[in-house]
């Protein structure tokens, strides 16, 4: 395994240069292009890293994955299930036309609408939602280095129009609790946590492993939502790049603008990539080239 992935890390380097780190905020524009990481960690217990895959990066959408668990803890399946779909959207990750025609039910938990939905479902329940958030990534990571990236926390705020313009209309709609503030601040601070690759695939094992945290196999998760969470992954997972992803790596997977993709193996792995430069879609390009390198020499996939 460990020949493999340093084996994928030298291929998927071969494509950096081709596409471009997000520059949506000052201080992601900054982040190195070259970097590439790739950590994987099986449920029996092994684990394998090469690159960067110690250094920490702006996890940013992939948070939505934690938000959505602590949400579905905090109000229940049903309660937030009424609030947010289930399906593609088809549309931009931040588009507000889909919610204005679709009378402020956003498509799923995944795009901006969705997650800030998500968000406050926790905001409204808790004067500190991301102390709890930031609780629930430790125990599922492991670790408490987890932190919020408060630079990356302020860019995002600055610069954060249209995700206010989104959360003020869930408010008008009446899909929103809290008060906008609020739950944008809480956003903002979310999508700025900074974890490495081998956080990032031990806090997924879960995932992959019916519920079970990596170390203590403390069950985190039933093994219906793991399963559940999964499937949203597998349609949801990676903007408006899912079908194209799905077809090439054919994998549940969440991506974010930082860089980062994170992939689940149901049964066997948590993977995570990092690799700042991204495809025209907001996928990290190396990093579903590693993905892809790898669904292929191993012939694990879903299908
Ligand atoms: N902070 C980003 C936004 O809300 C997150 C985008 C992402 O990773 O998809 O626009």
């Amino acid at each position: 395994m460990q020949s493999l992935i340093d084996e994928i890390a030298e291929r998927a380097r071969e494509v950096i240069g081709r596409g471009k780190v997000a520059d949506y905020i000052p201080a992601l524009a900054q982040i190195p292009s070259r970097k590439f990481g790739m950590a994987i960690c099986g449920v029996e217990g092994g684990e394998y890293v090469t690159g960067d895959a110690d250094e920490t990066f702006s996890i940013q959408s992939i948070s939505k994955v934690f938000t959505l668990i602590l949400a579905l803890q905090t109000i229940g399946s049903t309660a937030l299930w009424k609030r947010v779909g289930r399906e593609p959207s088809g549309n931009a990750f931040n588009s507000l036309v889909q919610l204005e025609s679709e009378q402020g039910l956003p498509r799923n938990p995944f795009i901006n609408a969705g997650a800030i939905v998500v968000t406050d479902a926790i905001t409204a329940h808790s004067v500190s939602p991301i102390l709890q958030l930031l609780g629930l990534v430790r125990r599922f990571s492991g670790t408490e280095q987890i932190y919020i990236d408060e630079v990356v926390a302020r860019s995002e705020a600055e610069h954060g129009h249209r995700n206010a313009a989104i959360a003020h209309l869930l408010k008008s709609q009446g899909n929103l609790k809290a008060r906008v503030e609020d739950v944008l601040a809480a956003y903002y601070r979310q999508c700025a946590i900074a974890m490495t690759c081998r956080d990032l695939a031990r806090a997924f094992l879960p995932l992959a492993n019916g519920g079970k945290q990596y170390e203590t196999g403390e069950k985190l998760l039933t093994p219906l939502r793991a399963k559940r969470i999964n499937s949203l992954l597998l349609t949801c997972g990676l903007y408006d790049g899912v079908g194209n992803f799905a077809f090439r790596v054919g994998l549940p997977a969440k991506s974010g603008v930082g860089g980062g993709i994170v992939a689940i193996i149901p049964g066997k792995y948590a993977i995570c990539v990092w690799s700042p430069e991204l495809d025209e879609l907001g996928n990290s390009l190396a990093g579903t080239r590693a993905l892809e390198l790898f669904a292929r020499k191993t012939r694990l996939s879903v299908f």
